[in-house]
């Protein structure tokens, strides 16, 4: 997987002056605003606005479309600094990268017309509908189809995982447009933009799936929803490429907020461990207590390193799939290690629903598993790093 030239990032104090603003927009929704929506399964909608305000969403976006054309490293401190502050940036993220395929491989018109609008917030382009119930991590068995009209396509399928989709403007769709081969899997899927304010309703339904956190997800159904021709990003047939050049930029983003949420859960564990006193003493003085405090800050110094150096790759447009890779698993084990730390730390009170451990607890453990697996990420390392059978 090799990324496409980004601008470089600004220089260390632009990151620092960045990650200070950041920090003090989530200032602004402290835990309780999360716990409300965690309740109610409601979306962070104050949150997403401010960040939208702030740019910081399009900070990816080159700035003859209205962006502010930062590298990833920028972007990946954002999220890192929305996770350490206790906040959660699932509930927009893809704003920032999903339009990644756009830029790459959509014509100057599409550009045009749609960029400076997601640039500003005015469009929202959330979601990303790639994920099908039969299909599962074997994105090319996927059997949406896409049938072209004239000038337009008929989809017909069905998504499943769809984020955000409630939330958003338009969605990137991959869907089939020619019968799988098996000698070229990779070929005969193709993307397209979705503008869900003229299909909800007309071809698209939407429902909604409750899971263990507050993420917004959903299951998409298409009847045949008609799509116009200039929706096509690209060419007919090469989508499946082009989503996997936006996945190295996702892992790097999706492992900056893992880094941040270890770094969140660390932070919490030594301040309760200073403070909290059994036996007559602070339970941080215990070796026990305080060992797993200092191997989760290990790990996720070690990841926030990987992140740091995948990231740089990318913004020189070198080769960055294995480091890429790497920053996301070992981002997402370090998180979920501090995660149950943290937990382990405060005893009985990690439990309690005011001090926020259990929602981050719940909302991390997903980096597990989406947006890749961790096991489709050892399968990535060791059949195209280390060069051994392919196992699947
Ligand atoms: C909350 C949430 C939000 C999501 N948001 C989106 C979204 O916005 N858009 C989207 O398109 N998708 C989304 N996803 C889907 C997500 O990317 C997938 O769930 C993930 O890639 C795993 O796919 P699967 O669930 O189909 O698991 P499966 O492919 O069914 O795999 C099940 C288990 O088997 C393991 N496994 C499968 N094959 C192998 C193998 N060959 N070797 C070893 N282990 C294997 C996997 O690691 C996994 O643990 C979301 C998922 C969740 C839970």
């Amino acid at each position: 997987m090799v990324s496409s030239p980004q601008p470089p990032a600004p220089a260390g104090a632009d990151i620092a002056q960045i990650r200070q603003a950041v920090a003090a927009l989530c200032a602004r929704f402290p835990g309780e605003y999360w716990r409300a929506l965690d309740r109610e399964r409601g979306y962070s909608r104050d949150f997403v606005q401010a960040l939208t305000q702030g740019g910081f969403l399009g900070c990816l976006i080159p700035e003859e479309y209205g962006g502010s054309g930062l590298g990833i490293g920028a972007a990946a401190a954002i999220l890192e600094e929305v996770h350490k502050s206790g906040c959660n940036g699932a509930a927009c993220h893809a704003q920032m990268y999903i339009m990644g395929t756009l830029l790459r491989h959509g014509s100057p018109a599409q550009k045009q017309k749609w960029l400076p609008g997601i640039a500003s917030g005015e469009v929202r382009l959330q979601a990303f509908g790639v994920t099908e119930p039969t299909a599962g991590t074997d994105t090319t068995a996927l059997r949406t189809t896409a049938k072209r009209d004239g000038e337009r396509y008929i989809v017909n399928g069905q998504k499943i995982w769809t984020s955000r989709v409630e939330h958003s403007d338009l969605m990137l769709l991959l869907a089939r447009t020619s019968p799988r081969r098996d000698e070229r899997r990779a070929d005969g899927l193709s993307v397209f933009l979705v503008d869900l304010r003229d299909a909800v309703g007309k071809g698209v339904t939407i429902r909604p799936i409750r899971t263990m956190m507050n993420h917004a997800t959903t299951e998409v159904f298409f009847d045949n929803l008609a799509v116009p021709s200039e929706n096509l990003i690209g060419e007919e047939g090469k989508g499946f490429r082009y989503i996997l050049d936006g996945m190295n930029a996702e892992r790097i983003l999706i492992a900056a907020e893992c880094v941040g949420d270890a770094r969140w859960f660390i932070a919490k564990a030594t301040d309760y461990a200073k403070s909290r006193v059994v036996f007559g003493r602070p339970i941080g003085q215990n070796q026990g207590v305080q060992f797993p405090i200092a191997k989760a800050y290990a790990q996720s110094e070690a990841a926030a390193l990987m992140v740091e150096r995948a990231a740089q790759l990318y913004e020189g447009g070198r080769p960055c799939g294995k480091e890429a890779n790497m920053a996301k698993l070992l981002a997402a084990d370090a998180s979920w290690q501090a995660a149950d730390m943290c937990i382990q730390t405060h005893g009985g009170f990690g439990f309690a629903e005011e001090y926020d451990i259990e929602r981050k607890f719940r909302e991390t453990r997903l980096y597990q598993v989406a947006p890749i697996s961790t096991n489709l990420i050892l399968a990535y390392l060791a059949e195209h790093v280390l060069g051994l059978p392919r196992s699947y």
